[in-house]
């Protein structure tokens, strides 16, 4: 049923542009000629600018029923046509790879496997799932499907730090419910729990002093951190809540009792009030360190992003159980540790979930891509534009 030939050419084709993030001009207006090329607008937002980049989010609205004339209201109940018409689903993808991405050798193997060369990463993280979400729209067309109202969303720089996301006007968009299609597996597998993400940077002052002739003048920024480490609770600690220690930076010469030393760390939890009570553990960890040892810390934190959650009986993943289903798939709901565009979009109010594309070992020059995963994808979403809930 899916043209394979056209989703291969389609996917080699945005798989050998370069993309780095904050760089995806290439992508983006292969992908915007692709929708003008069906009759659809396109709009770009100021995101280049604001991020410093050369490319913003794209938004395209795909009107229901936009394959077929006329609208075969026979072929549903009225009430499921109406609602279709003002309730756009949304589909979210991002345009920019991880690094090593520049001039990318890919090919599709004899075992039907999508391939880099190895020097550099297959970009599959996430042109799958922009090769689909195009890929879907020419089956539409093909099959003349019904179809609710869509809204597809590429957003740029996801992969450092969702900045492109982060800058996106959320509230413009009409849809309420959305997949954003962006992680590894087959599909089949839904993620329907994320964790939020706060970074925390320490920046502990000591007072420096000779380390041979008076140690005992000195406090040292170094020990004081290590002691401050070693209070808290890190690694999992507990079935929804990680920690970790980045980065530890500070000293200088071997004969100064270090005066500074800065630490940056991390907490994710699924629960946004355990998120917020590790992070407290881990400030009250490092002060406590300083006031014992005569030093001093101020502490920096920045939330990220923040966790989301969806109910299994929800909506958005009754209709993702049901489309897994409709294609001979058993549905799989699981929650992950990782955060994506829809940790930022969730806050705006979408009801989402993040779906698996097909891409394995992402963010390595052994990313690949199975061309039968890739055709299920567009099938699952050919049955997600059409189920009804
Ligand atoms: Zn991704």
């Amino acid at each position: 049923m899916i043209d394979e030939k056209r989703l291969v050419e389609l996917f080699l084709r945005l798989a050998r542009l370069n993309a780095p993030s904050l760089d995806e001009r290439q992508v983006a207006d292969a992908v915007t000629a692709e929708l003008k090329a069906l009759g659809l607008i396109v709009a770009e937002d100021d995101a280049a600018s604001r991020l410093g980049g050369t490319t913003g989010n794209l938004l395209c609205r795909v009107p229901a029923n936009w394959a077929i004339e006329p609208v075969p209201d026979d072929d549903k109940p009225a009430g499921w046509v109406e609602k279709a018409r003002q309730d756009p689903l949304l589909f979210s993808t991002h345009l920019d790879t991880v690094q090593p991405c520049l001039g990318k050798k890919v090919h599709l193997g004899s075992d039907r496997i999508f391939r880099s060369d190895g020097t550099t990463i297959l970009g599959a993280d996430d042109l799958a799932g922009v090769a689909a979400v195009l890929a879907l729209l020419h089956e539409l067309r093909t099959w003349k499907k019904p179809h609710r109202p869509l809204e597809l969303l590429f957003s740029v720089a996801e992969e450092v730090h969702l900045q492109g996301i982060s800058v996106f006007d959320a509230s413009s968009l009409h849809a309420r419910e959305g997949y954003v299609l962006d992680t590894s597996g087959s599909p089949g597998t839904g993620i329907i729990a994320a964790p939020g993400h706060l970074h925390l940077s320490f920046t502990v002052q000591g007072r420096p002093a000779h380390a041979g002739i008076a140690p005992e003048a000195g406090i040292s920024a170094i020990a004081v951190a290590a002691q401050g480490i070693a209070r808290m609770r890190l690694g999992r600690v507990d079935p929804e809540t990680t920690a970790n220690i980045g980065r530890i930076e500070g000293g200088g010469e071997t004969n100064i009792v270090a005066a500074g030393c800065t630490v940056t760390a991390e907490c994710r939890s699924l629960d946004p009030g355990r998120l917020a009570a590790q992070a407290r553990h881990m400030i009250d960890s490092m002060e406590e360190a300083a006031a014992e040892a005569g030093a001093t810390v101020s502490v920096q934190t920045h939330q990220s992003y923040h966790p989301y959650r969806v109910d299994p009986d929800q909506p958005v993943a009754r209709r993702f159980q049901a489309a897994c289903t409709a294609i001979g798939k058993t549905a799989r709901l699981v929650s992950t540790g990782g955060g994506s565009d829809l940790n930022v979009l969730s806050r705006a109010g979408l009801s989402g979930m993040v779906l698996s594309c097909g891409m394995q070992q992402v963010h390595s020059g052994a990313e690949y891509l199975a061309l039968d995963d890739l055709s299920d994808l567009v099938r699952l979403l050919m049955a997600l534009v059409d189920a009804p809930v």
